[in-house]
Order: C-alpha cells, then structure tokens, then sequence
C-alpha cells in the first residue's frame, strides 16, 4: 500500500523546488526534483566547502552564490552528501550559464577586463576594434560555469541563466 504521507510530503518539496528554478545549485545535483527529493538539509556541504560558495537559499537548500564566491569543482560537497543528492553519477557541471549583461563598463567605453582576468579556462575574450573599447565575449564551449568571473565585476554586469529550458509547469503567466 503507498505510503500517502510519505508522497504528499515529496510532492510538496518538488514544488518548493520547482518556485527556485532560477537558483544555482552546486556541482553533481543532477535534476532538480531528485535533487530536493534527497537532501535532508543537513548542511554538510556548507560547511566543507572551502571557497564558501554554498549558502543556505530562501527555501532552506544548498545554492551557489557568484556573488560571493567561485566553484572549485573540489568534490569535497559530493563527497560529505550521505542521501547523495549530489552524486558521481549526476553531471559535474553547474546548471547555469554566465550572460554579460548592458551594464558591463565596456558599454559605456569605459576600459575594464576584471571579468577576464579571473576567468582560469579564458573564456573571456575580447576582440579590439579600433578607437573603441573592446568588448568582453564569453565562450560557452570553454567556459566551466566556476562563476569566478562574476564577484570581481565592478557593476555586477554578470548574471547566470539555466543551461535547460524552463519546465512548462513552473513558468509564471503575466495578466
Ligand atoms: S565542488 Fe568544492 S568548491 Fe564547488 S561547491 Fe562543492 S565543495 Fe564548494
Ligand atoms: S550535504 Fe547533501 S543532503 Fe546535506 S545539505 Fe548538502 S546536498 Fe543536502
Ligand atoms: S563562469 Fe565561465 S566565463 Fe566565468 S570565470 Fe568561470 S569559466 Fe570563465
């Protein structure tokens, strides 16, 4: 006989989850609703990531903050997650993808390459054109989602957006 407790309970946390479809969740998470199906909030990977890229979201589970810091891809949070919600066997990449938005300085030709300068892969290049500040670009094939080009921007000109298409169930309708 299903346990009608236990379903009702699972239910509920996917759909918390599904309302965060914009967080970042750290390495190894794999899909979303398996992910907030297994973590039992424990903290763990919180509290062994070195860089402290991890912090407590809104809703109570683990999200990567660019803001404050990078992802190493140590493993070190897969290795202390006991429920493996994050798991060997689930994608190592991060989710999300970096997008440079209009408020990078170089829009208003105002000479900047912190975003560059911290990017390890360089995926960050710039093209010079002449008598005109180049501009950063970003590729996606070289770029590792780390998130180590976003705290060193100036005017927080670099955002993330999910790599997959928003689940039609989850997209909020405007009136
Ligand atoms: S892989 Fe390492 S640096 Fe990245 S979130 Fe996990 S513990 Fe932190
Ligand atoms: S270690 Fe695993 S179960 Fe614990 S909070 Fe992190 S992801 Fe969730
Ligand atoms: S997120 Fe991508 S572009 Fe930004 S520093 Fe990491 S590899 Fe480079």
């Amino acid at each position: 006989m299903p346990d009608l407790n236990k379903r009702a309970w699972l239910t509920g946390k996917v759909a918390k989850a599904q309302s965060d479809y914009n967080v970042i969740r750290p390495p190894y998470s794999g899909n979303e609703a398996d992910f907030i199906a297994k973590c039992t909030q424990c903290n763990a990977c919180i509290d062994i990531c070195p860089t402290k890229v991890i912090q407590i979201g809104n809703s109570g589970y683990p999200e990567l903050n660019f803001q404050k810091a990078e992802c190493e891809y140590c493993q070190k949070c897969v290795d202390v997650c006991q429920p493996s919600a994050l798991s060997q066997l689930n994608p190592q990449t991060i989710q999300h993808q970096p997008l440079i938005n209009s408020s990078c300085l170089t829009e208003q030709d105002i000479y900047c390459r912190s975003c560059a300068e911290n990017c390890e892969p360089m995926a960050i290049q710039f093209t010079y054109k002449q008598s005109a500040i180049a501009k950063p670009k970003i590729s996606l094939e070289l770029c590792t989602s780390c998130g180590a080009c976003a705290a060193p921007c100036p005017v927080d000109a670099i955002q993330f957006q999910p790599t997959q298409p928003e689940p039609l169930s989850t997209k909020r309708t405007v009136s």
